[in-house]
């Protein structure tokens, strides 16, 4: 059983080294880590810290801690007390820097130390404290294989419903971290924590889904060790050829891979078997071969070394028993009696009671075998009453944990509405934006469009009274204007004039420098008109060359002085371009006189423009 816990601390020490460099240490570490590399003897504990030594880079603190860490699992299996020894050093110095991950590794270890050192209360009490430093440092890995070595303690001292919960909740950890190896270790501790129970159905379906997962080439160790754990269950419910199948099996397999400890071990195992299967003759063979495997196997488990010295003596006891040869059978149950104690195993106590008072009463010892008989059945009656009790607590236990799933699920759909109605609430509320922001969009939108709208309308407006050659109000905007400032007059009592003004000759214009040359004296002329206006007057075109010119505030006289400025201003203009080009213009006034209609106080002005026309033109005629 040792090698399988063996595996989790190993991998444990690796749990935070892969992302440092040097490949080949950790590549190693990987190896370790991932259950690539196994350990069946001590030599090969010793190769492997010998590789990580070499490969250890130089000035790496972090490596060096891993290593440091991995020594303390590889190198002290032959000598624990050395170990003990280190891992103080080693604890202290974790401790100083505060690293729980590195002080769980070190307790793990040291539960190993103390247990080959056969010392049950310090090595739980480290394992403990492993469980602390672990949750501590929040490591799952960490937690884990603390939790199953809390459960092989539990399941030593029979308390088998405390190391179920244990087993089974480090289980999960590992089944979501992916750890096939230790995954495999925690089926076989559950499986083995249900067969001392009585419950081998539970045992049997754990086996059959760890028999059908770890079943590739490089998990064959794993597997013989699932089957070999399946024999014990078989053999319990009395189907021995089925458990004999089995060992058989797996002691093939350890055979090939060149494992010696558990292909002995199987081997006395068959010993029992074929016990139970009456052939005796089988069973003195593999008995003789066991006893000096064993006598000569050099390994890393000596405690269970010596549990099966003490298996193999009983086992080898019984068959002498059965062959008849009393005294011989009851000086192996006195060896068997010396090992088993030692072990402490009350299981096999009992076992070894029921042989013995058998070969008591064949010695015609029937007082003592009486006597021991009696035990036997008191301790077994105490062991199944144990037994029983453990039953109830792990029904409890699986009770609670079945109701605390029921909660769990109940709480999950709980959450699961809420999440509904908030969902659905933030999907409402989505809308909401979505509806605003399109609202919003809208606004902008027509927003965009009546400005656009009313500069289309602005401009349509400004086309619509503006003439397109000269730019200043065309007729019906300057006939507007007239209207209103004749309007305004009458309203504020002032005075109002107008001028109509009309180029001379100006067909000559035309006739002589072009239609575009026209244009230009039309539109330089405007320039120079609009440049001599005061502000509030008004100037627009009439048609042709005609122009009307509003005169707010302006008596005749006053109207007179501004039209003499326009006609000279106009006469004066040069015009680029075309060097033998001038014109001039005519005006006539008239001043409005209140309440007269518009087109009255024009016809006036009009007149007198005829009359400057008549009067040789380029003069200004007041009506
Ligand atoms: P008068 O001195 O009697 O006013 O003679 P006139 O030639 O100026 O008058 P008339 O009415 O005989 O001719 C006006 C001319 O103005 C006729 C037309 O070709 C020209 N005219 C009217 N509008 C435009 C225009 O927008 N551009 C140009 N280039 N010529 C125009
Ligand atoms: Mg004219
Ligand atoms: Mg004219």
């Amino acid at each position: 059983m040792a090698i399988k816990r063996l595996f989790c601390a190993l991998i444990v020490l690796c749990c935070s080294c892969a992302h440092a460099t040097p490949e080949q240490f950790d590549e190693l570490v990987h190896q370790i880590e991932s259950g690539q590399r196994y350990f069946f003897s001590l030599t090969d504990f010793q190769t492997t810290l010998q590789e990580l030594e070499t490969s250890l880079p130089a000035n790496d603190p972090v490596r060096r801690n891993i290593f440091d860490r991995m020594r303390c699992m590889l190198g002290f299996f032959d000598q624990p007390q050395k170990g003990i020894e280190y891992s103080d050093t080693q604890l202290a110095a974790a401790k100083a820097r505060d690293d729980s991950a590195a002080l769980a590794d070190y307790y793990v270890c040291r539960y190993y130390l103390f247990s080959q050192l056969g010392q049950a209360q310090q090595a739980e009490q480290n394992a403990q404290l492993g469980y602390q430093a672990a949750s501590d440092s929040e490591n799952p890995l960490s937690i884990a294989i603390s939790l199953s070595l809390l459960g092989s303690i539990a399941s030593y001292q029979g308390n088998y419903a405390d190391a179920m919960q244990h087993y089974v909740t480090a289980y999960q950890l590992q089944r979501g971290l992916g750890y096939k190896p230790y995954i495999s270790d925690l089926v076989l501790s559950i499986a083995a924590t249900y067969r001392r129970m009585g419950l081998y159905q539970d045992a049997l379906n754990y086996i059959d889904q760890a028999e059908q997962e770890f079943n590739s080439p490089d998990e064959q160790f794993r597997h013989a060790l699932i089957m070999h754990e399946k024999a014990y269950s078989y053999a319990e419910l009395g189907q021995y050829q089925q458990a004999l199948q089995l060992f058989e099996q797996s002691m093939t397999v350890y055979q090939q891979l060149k494992e010696p400890m558990w292909r002995t071990f199987t081997k006395v195992n068959l010993v029992w078997i074929n016990n139970l299967l009456k052939r005796y003759d089988i069973a003195m063979t593999l008995a003789k071969e066991a006893k000096s495997e064993l006598d000569t196997l050099q390994t890393y488990d000596m405690s269970s070394v010596g549990t099966y010295r003490g298996l193999l003596a009983m086992y080898h006891g019984e068959t002498l028993l059965a062959l008849q040869q009393v005294p011989d059978a009851l000086q192996q149950f006195a060896l068997a009696k010396t090992a088993l104690s030692a072990d402490g195993n009350p299981r096999y106590l009992l076992m070894l009671y029921k042989a013995k008072a058998a070969a008591l009463a064949g010695a015609k010892r029937y007082d003592e075998a009486y006597a021991l008989l009696n035990q036997y059945l008191q301790k077994t009656q105490i062991q199944q009453q144990k037994a029983r009790e453990q039953q109830s607590n792990l029904l409890r236990v699986q009770f609670d944990s079945v109701r605390q799933q029921e909660r769990n699920t109940q709480l999950k759909a709980e959450k699961q509405l809420v999440e509904q109605h908030v969902s659905a609430l933030q999907l409402a509320q989505r809308w909401q934006y979505a509806a605003l922001a399109l609202i919003v969009l809208m606004l902008v939108i027509l927003l965009a469009f009546a400005v656009s709208l009313k500069k289309r309308n602005q401009r349509l407006h400004r086309l619509a009274m503006t003439d397109e050659l000269t730019n200043v109000a065309n007729r019906r905007r300057i006939m507007m204007q007239a209207e209103q400032e004749r309007i305004k007059a009458i309203d504020t009592k002032t005075e109002l004039s107008f001028l109509i003004l009309d180029l001379d000759h100006f067909k000559q214009v035309n006739d002589c420098f072009g239609h575009d040359a026209g244009d230009i004296v039309l539109q330089q002329m405007c320039i120079t008109v609009c440049a001599m206006l005061r502000e509030q007057d008004r100037f627009g075109r009439t048609g042709g060359e005609e122009f009307l010119i509003v005169l707010p505030d302006a008596n005749a006289q006053q109207a007179e002085i501004i039209a003499e400025r326009l006609r000279q201003a106009i006469a004066a203009i040069a015009f680029t371009g075309y060097d033998n080009l001038a014109v001039t213009c005519s005006i006539g006034i008239s001043q409005y006189q209140a309440p007269e209609a518009l087109n009255n106080s024009l016809a006036r002005a009009d007149k007198a423009l005829y009359q400057a026309k008549a009067e040789g033109r380029n003069k200004v005629v007041c009506a």
